[in-house]
């Protein structure tokens, strides 16, 4: 793709933000004249015959020049407004998964916005529905996904408002393909097809895909006439046809699947069943062993699923947890699918990666090959442990991953983007059926998916998100050399921030106890705390909301009286298990026997911004966020304040 182009430093990294301070004002400023100019040229270049269709005199007219105001005004009042914004670019916000743009990426937005294309089809967006394809296949790259487009096996990935949409579209292709091999049974069709319900529902996705090729070859070789008839037949008995209440009536034996995804889950999981109609109580979630997926739970659910003829449609590994960042086994969810299948449970493998998906830049060379983990690991203390590797390594043999763009890939919302493996799959989804045969031969890869409200959930969207993601892979290609030093500085901070944590733990030790509750697995870092002397953990957590209430954004003060951001989070022992509850709480001087069902508040911190630690000036903010910390959990417990 990008070959020959010369790795990253420091100093190129320093071109690829506006700045805290605005520091690249003026490349951003010369960019949006460019190519807002250029834009007009084009306009005036269509048919520069046509005369001018706003006369000229225009602007003197009293009605334009009160419209002018009144626009004005409204914007001036927006501008003000917006001032109240959370200061995400800066190095003192360290709250949520937010941070600085990527001038490439920003930069393509806004150059996109006036042409205003549609990314439903290439009708509306001949350039950036294609854009959006070939992100896509960066990503997949990424992943370590086949991304060679003349493979009938490449995979496919495309854009979505967020991560939510593209779990919601994991569940949907997951459960497209699961019931697929059903309705070819229901519809008689000669091929060799499994002997029962509970086997077609079970193939796996590498058995259902393989069914689904020998479906189209077989129509192939059909006349036409003969085909839409068979295509009808199978169309009728489709799940997406008839609807969960009715496929489900229609054979009492087989029961609604089951997704698997650990407690630390995001929320859009929940959101996804719902609307779906699968339903929350289809979602089970498993257990945490040290903040990450307990394989062994895994594997007892899945025995208990195959023993009770219980349908599992996916099991979700989790790439950087939403609250802690932690990375789930995901060569340990591959093998269960494997080992599983053995058994006759076939489900599929989806990576939630809408946070850590980024991060796979670090373990990726520019010819698309893996790192070692001690080539990942140079310049690291501790980055990556072993189970963070063999996660990263085990991408490529997942079914489908989540990556949100516009999290740690620093672009506008909304980009989020959903990837499957295996793009022959993504034919079930689409709203016509069977456009493989539509003709003589087959369409190839890129005129298929160029007519995408095909096959996404949503119709009509933003080609100019579409352009800010594939420029700025372009422009910063997914290896450890070019996109790659972001994520490195930002676990460069989390490491130091994680040191400087336990200093800060002996420097307050007079006054409260100071843990990191578990070493980070990537770039976001808990801190939990306690007034020295309480054992119980609601008023250790009535501490660190009170805490955190200097760290939150007040739309009623003025931004400026706020030191740093920070966000909070919760220990649940469901979460993590008694055991580490109890660890933590020994640590912290709480009281673990009256832990029961109490959730620990703990401050969580993200730390994206790639200008946490000391640069020109010699201020580390990670040093300067401790010093505010001690000096406000000093403040907060001096006798006056205890007492009040
Ligand atoms: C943020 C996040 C989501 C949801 O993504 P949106 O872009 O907010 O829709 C899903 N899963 C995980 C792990 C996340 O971190």
């Amino acid at each position: 793709m990008s070959t020959g182009q010369v790795p990253l430093d420091r100093h190129a990294l320093d071109a690829c933000f506006l700045g805290p301070y605005g520091e690249n004002d003026t490349l951003l400023e010369k960019l949006v004249i460019e190519f807002l100019r250029d834009h007009v040229y084009w306009r005036r270049n269509f048919h520069p015959e046509d005369p001018p269709a706003i006369p000229t005199r225009a602007t003197q007219h009293p009605s334009y020049q009160a419209f002018e105001a009144r626009m004005r005004r409204e914007l001036h009042a927006l501008s003000a407004a917006l001032k109240k914004s959370v200061p995400f670019h800066s190095p003192r916000y360290i709250g949520h998964m937010a941070s600085d743009l990527l001038l490439p990426g920003l930069v393509a937005q806004m150059l996109t916005l006036p042409y205003n294309p549609n990314n439903v089809s290439e009708d509306a967006a001949p350039v950036t529905v294609e854009m959006e394809v070939r992100a896509g296949l960066q990503l997949a790259r990424m992943f370590g996904y086949v991304d060679d487009p003349t493979r009938p096996d490449c995979a496919f990935g495309h854009l979505t408002s967020g991560g939510t949409l593209a779990n919601y579209q994991a569940l949907r292709l997951a459960l497209a393909l699961k019931a697929f091999p059903v309705a070819l049974r229901a519809a008689r069709v000669p091929l060799e097809l499994p002997d029962d319900d509970w086997a077609a529902f079970n193939l796996g996705r590498d058995g259902a895909i393989a069914l689904l090729d020998r479906w189209h070859a077989w129509l192939g070789t059909l006349a036409p006439r003969e085909r839409r008839l068979w295509q009808t037949l199978v169309q009728a008995e489709r799940l997406e046809h008839l609807g969960l209440v009715d496929f489900f009536a229609r054979r009492p034996r087989l029961q609604a699947p089951k997704v698997l995804a650990p407690v630390t889950a995001h929320y859009s999981w929940s959101k996804g069943m719902k609307l779906l109609g699968l339903g929350r109580a289809q979602l089970e979630l498993l257990p945490e062993c040290g903040m990450r997926l307990d394989i062994d739970a895994l594997h007892d659910a899945l025995e208990r699923c195959l023993r009770e003829r219980q349908p599992v449609l996916l099991a979700v590994a989790v790439l950087g947890t939403t609250e802690y960042g932690t990375v789930d086994p995901v060569d340990g969810v591959v093998a269960a699918r494997a080992a599983m299948q053995a058994h006759g449970l076939g489900f599929g493998v989806h990576v939630d990666a809408a946070w850590g998906g980024y991060l796979a830049t670090l373990f990726r060379n520019p010819d698309g090959s893996l790192r070692t983990r001690d080539e990942v690991g140079a310049g690291f203390a501790r980055f990556p442990q072993p189970e963070v590797h063999a996660a990263f390594a085990a991408l490529g043999a997942t079914d489908s991953i989540t990556v949100d763009p516009h999290k740690l890939g620093y672009l506008p919302y909304g980009a989020g983007a959903f990837v499957c493996r295996d793009q022959r799959a993504m034919a079930l989804l689409a709203e016509e059926a069977d456009y493989v045969f539509d003709g003589a031969a087959a369409p190839d890869y890129m005129a298929r998916y160029r007519r995408l409200g095909q096959f996404i959930p949503e119709g009509s969207k933003s080609g100019a998100a579409a352009a800010a993601v594939y420029v700025m892979h372009q422009v910063l290609p997914l290896d450890h050399l070019n996109f790659g030093q972001l994520p490195r500085q930002t676990v460069l901070a989390a490491e130091a921030f994680a040191d400087r944590a336990q200093v800060f733990a002996t420097e307050v030790a007079d006054v409260a106890h100071a843990c990191v509750p578990f070493a980070p697995d990537s770039n976001l870092v808990c801190l939990a705390l306690n007034p020295a002397g309480n054992r119980d953990a609601g008023a250790a957590s009535a501490f660190v909301r009170r805490l955190h209430e200097e760290l939150r954004c007040d739309p009623r003060q003025p931004l400026q009286l706020k030191e740093f951001f920070g966000s909070i989070t919760t220990l649940r022992a469901e979460a993590m298990g008694e055991d580490e509850l109890a660890r933590i709480a020994t640590t912290l001087g709480l009281d673990s026997s009256g832990f029961d069902g109490e959730r620990l508040v703990i401050l969580r911190h993200t730390l994206m911004n790639p200008y946490l630690l000391d640069g020109e000036n010699g201020i580390s903010y990670i040093d300067r966020y401790f010093e505010f910390l001690a000096t406000r959990v000093r403040a907060l417990l001096a006798p006056a304040v205890r007492a009040a």
